[in-house]
């Protein structure tokens, strides 16, 4: 995919140099067909709750509202269609805000620490699925990072170890600091993610079996956001699983990072 211009340089009253310059628009093509992807798909996501609010509310004001079963399972659609729109919202402005302005705000943080802290957030879905956590992270590892970013990464991370889960399974949590970096790893025993999607899933709306994950409420957006903050943070991810048995998810980084990327 190329774009051409022609420039005419005077030398003197009769020669012209005549320049072509060409361009190779194929990434810019690429990125403009994946914007409008982009856009087209976050406005079907956000109609789909948007659409049962306005259907279900509608319905309670026109009368169903008088009886209290029909009233207390409709409020409850609501509530949940909010609930989804909210993390929608969520996620698309963490990849626009990542999209605009990679920078990093770094210091120093003990990863035993952070993820316990974020494990403790997690507790009552956990509890509700009834997953076994072994979290194996040395008390002393020490790193330099952007700690929202992170946590944003582990979070999705984590969500999905137990989204995609079966019920009384195991998440094992290991992460370790090494002599040039540091990794962090976690493994479900959950569904399992087939071969030829293993990189997909990293797209952005994309989901595998979509019934199944619909019921689970997610977005498609979670791993992208992971993939995007992964990146401004200079590390690496990978998926290893296998289906019917589990998936590991496994982050690294360099331990010595430097401010503002650009
Ligand atoms: P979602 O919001 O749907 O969870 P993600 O971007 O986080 O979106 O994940 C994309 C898809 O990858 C999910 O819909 C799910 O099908 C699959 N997936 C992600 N994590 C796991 C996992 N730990 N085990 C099995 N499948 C997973």
């Amino acid at each position: 995919n190329v774009d051409a211009h022609v420039v005419y340089v005077p030398i003197n009253s009769h020669h012209f140099l005549v320049m072509a310059l060409l361009y190779d628009i194929t990434e810019l093509k690429e990125i403009e067909r994946m914007q409008m992807d982009f856009v087209g798909n976050v406005s079907h996501e956000l109609k789909t709750p948007i659409t049962a609010i306005t259907g279900f509310t509608e319905t309670l004001l026109q009368g169903a509202m008088d009886d209290k079963q029909t009233r207390e399972e409709f409020l409850k659609i609501v509530y949940q269609e909010s609930l989804k729109l909210t993390e929608l919202v969520e996620d698309i402005l963490s990849l626009a805000r990542i999209d605009s302005k990679p920078q990093l705000n770094l210091s120093m943080l003990n990863l035993h620490a952070f993820i316990t802290d974020i494990l403790r957030t997690f507790k009552p879905e956990l509890e509700k699925k009834q997953i076994e956590v072994d979290l194996q992270i040395p008390a002393d590892c020490q790193i330099n990072v952007d700690k929202n970013k992170l946590q944003h990464v582990v979070n999705n991370l984590i969500q999905n170890g137990i989204k995609y889960n079966k019920t009384a399974g195991k998440l094992w949590i290991s992460g370790e600091v090494r002599e040039k970096d540091w990794c962090l790893s976690i493994q479900d025993t959950g569904y399992g993610i087939p071969k030829d999607e293993q990189e997909r899933i990293f797209e952005r709306f994309y989901r595998i079996d979509t019934s199944r994950s619909r019921q689970n409420g997610g977005t498609g957006l979670g791993l992208a956001v992971v993939k995007e903050y992964v990146k401004a943070l200079s590390g690496k991810i990978e998926v290893k699983s296998q289906v019917g048995v589990g998936s590991r998810f496994a982050v690294t980084f360099p331990l010595e990072m430097k401010d503002n990327l650009s």
